[in-house]
């Protein structure tokens, strides 16, 4: 064959194309192209071998390119060249022995496939990392088909959280699994799919295969898989963190409730205690006639607004509790006393006490207020009259039982209060607990009871359980933990009798009312008083005061220096001293003694002067209520 018409068809291939010498490997012919793409003129050609193009020129390279191809087949090669530039393209080169002007040669067509092997490892690439970050995810992720939803792929986020096995899914759709609660949900998802290719649902429910019910957030893309339309979703689940914000709102609302309710009770308590104080004054003069009666009533009704103010600091945790050893049958053999004249005609009480009932660790003032709380609420859920029973008893809880009702299993005391009142619905039941939350008419409630009593119960160790039908009357019970111990006999130990003294007393009390009744109570009971309106006022008393002082009693909150500090001061010069604080916020004791320890002495507001003289007495008489000593 002659060299011109090997030219003419080399020429004529749009491909780069080349003739080798098949013992040198030297460049006998080019064609235009190959020209083009390498950037070798002709004779730049001419003076190399493939050797100079190839990359790495190494064991492999005689083999490629050269070898016999197998009979009647070209033989295909890929390497890497380098262009004239520097820039490294790879190319697939088929290949033919030829005989070229009488030399045993070869004729190679050369295709680049740089951008194509690029482009195919680039989406390997994107494949194995799209496989990885559904696989791996966190995050639920799931593919579907549109719009029937039968499960193409998930990923282990999604099985965990529904909880089945990959086999159980793969193939089935989303209406066999039953997997959305709210089937409109999922309408409205492929909806979006259809219109605009993408959806986010919010909030919508899932049931897992437990039949549990999971919040998730659901962001759908609409996509193909291989060739049929599908949808790849992200589920979130939200389930824990709704949960977790619904506690913290939860707990800010009581936060902020009981910061208002501790702040009002604490100014009442200063009224409260000069009412108190006075009428029992009072009392003690007038005890016969109208004017005996009048006082008497104006005693009782104070003693009741105390016990009010008790309750609004048990619901904001800062009443200081007294929890003791206590048969529940006392408390509420006392609370029903208190309940028969506010029942009416029409309500029949039923009390059935189980003799056999143990003793729990409680607050026997706070069992009262739960057990009237709950009886006066089914009292105004029987408007025309019904039976209301009040009953004790032991239980035993087991673990599913328990769990249930989330009590730790083990042994309970319960109180169990119903009624054959209008009962409630499941909307009114959610929210009983809520402070303010009320359906009765304005004046009539103010949704305090409730929350109260759920606070007392806590306060107490125990939990409340309730179960209520509309027009069937309702049943609260109240689990107390129930402990190994002997109840004192007769309810609460006899409080020492008042008794007065000759001990000289210095008073410390912003309020001047309160501090001049206790003053004069004081008094009348044989001590020498001192009285001062700050702590600034009771440094200079004590200072210019010739005579011993025994005692301090001082008020805890006052403007300037507080309680706390004064008697830091005052330990300095007067060691002798003893300290009888006195507050309607018992937990401020905690700035300076880190704890309310039994060392430290505290008389509540409000107080009655019974209080007042018992505690002064028993705080003289013991030697262990010295001044802190201060470094
Ligand atoms: P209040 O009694 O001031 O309304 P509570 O906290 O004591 O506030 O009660 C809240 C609400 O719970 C009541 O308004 C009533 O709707 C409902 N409730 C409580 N106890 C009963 C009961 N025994 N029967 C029917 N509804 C009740
Ligand atoms: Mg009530």
């Amino acid at each position: 064959m002659q060299e011109q018409p090997w030219h003419l068809f080399l020429d004529a291939i749009p491909l780069p194309m080349w003739v080798l010498d098949r013992e040198t490997l030297a460049f006998l012919a080019v064609n235009e192209p190959a020209i083009r793409h390498y950037g070798f003129s002709r004779s730049e050609f001419r003076a190399m071998t493939t050797r100079d193009l190839c990359l790495r020129v190494d064991e492999e390279f005689p083999k490629t390119g050269t070898e016999e191809p197998t009979k009647g087949l070209p033989g295909h090669t890929i390497q890497e060249h380098r262009k004239k530039d520097g820039c490294v393209i790879e190319v697939e080169m088929t290949s033919s022995n030829i005989h070229f002007g009488g030399r045993a040669a070869r004729l190679v067509v050369v295709h680049d496939v740089t951008q194509q092997t690029r482009d195919q490892r680039e989406l390997r690439q994107s494949r194995e990392r799209f496989a990885k970050a559904f696989q791996l995810s966190p995050v639920a992720i799931t593919i579907s088909t549109l719009p029937e939803g039968r499960y193409v792929d998930v990923n282990h986020a999604f099985l965990n959280i529904m909880g089945y096995s990959r086999e159980a899914v793969i193939g089935r759709t989303v209406r066999e699994l039953g997997v959305w609660v709210d089937s409109g949900d999922r309408a409205a998802m492929v909806e979006d799919l259809a219109t605009v290719g993408r959806s986010t649902i919010s909030r919508t429910q899932f049931r897992t295969k437990s039949g549990e019910i999971r919040l998730t957030n659901i962001f759908a893309e609409r996509v193909e898989f291989e060739g049929i339309p599908c949808v790849l979703a992200i589920t979130q689940d939200i389930t824990e963190a709704h949960r977790l914000e619904e506690q913290l709102r939860q707990s800010q609302k009581m936060q902020a409730i009981g910061r208002l309710a501790s702040g009002v009770a604490h100014d009442f308590s200063n009224m409260l205690s000069v009412i108190l104080g006075y009428s029992e004054l009072l009392a003690e003069r007038n005890q016969t006639g109208l004017s005996g009666k009048s006082v008497e009533e104006i005693r009782k009704a104070a003693e009741r607004a105390a016990s009010l103010t008790r309750q609004l600091l048990a619901f904001s945790r800062q009443q200081v509790l007294h929890p003791k050893a206590m048969n529940v049958n006392h408390a509420a053999e006392s609370a029903t006393k208190m309940l028969v004249p506010l029942l009416g005609e029409d309500i029949e009480l039923l009390v059935k006490l189980d003799p056999a009932a143990g003793v729990v660790r409680a607050d026997a003032v706070q069992i009262e207020q739960v057990l009237l709380n709950l009886a006066i609420n089914a009292r105004d859920a029987m408007p025309r009259g019904g039976r209301l029973m009040i009953e004790t008893g032991n239980i035993d809880l087991d673990s599913p039982f328990a769990e249930l009702a989330e009590l730790h299993p083990g042994p309970y005391v319960v109180l169990s209060i119903s009624d054959t009142g209008s009962g409630m619905d499941a909307e009114t039941l959610a929210h009983i607990f809520e402070p303010f939350f009320t359906t009765k008419a304005p004046g009539k409630g103010t949704g305090l009871g409730l929350a109260i009593v759920y606070a007392c119960v806590k306060q107490n160790g125990g939990d409340i359980w309730v179960t209520s039908q509309p027009g069937k009357g309702t049943c609260f019970k109240v689990y107390l933990p129930r402990i190994d111990e002997e109840a004192p006999l007769g309810g609460e130990p006899t409080t020492a009798s008042a008794q007065g003294g000759s001990e000289t007393v210095l008073v410390v009390e912003d309020d001047e009312s309160l501090r001049a009744l206790t003053a004069r109570v004081l008094e009348a009971n044989g001590y020498v008083t001192l009285q001062a309106g700050d702590g600034k006022q009771a440094i200079e008393v004590a200072t210019s005061h010739s005579g011993p002082i025994d005692l301090l009693v001082t008020d805890v909150v006052m403007p300037g220096l507080d309680g706390g500090e004064l008697a830091a001061v005052l330990s300095a010069f007067r060691p002798e001293l003893k300290l009888l604080y006195v507050s309607g916020y018992p937990n401020q004791l905690i700035t300076y003694h880190g704890a309310l320890e039994t060392s430290i002495a505290l008389l509540e507001k409000p107080f009655t002067t019974q209080d007042l003289l018992s505690r002064v007495r028993s705080v003289l008489s013991n030697p262990s209520f010295n001044l802190p000593r201060h470094a």
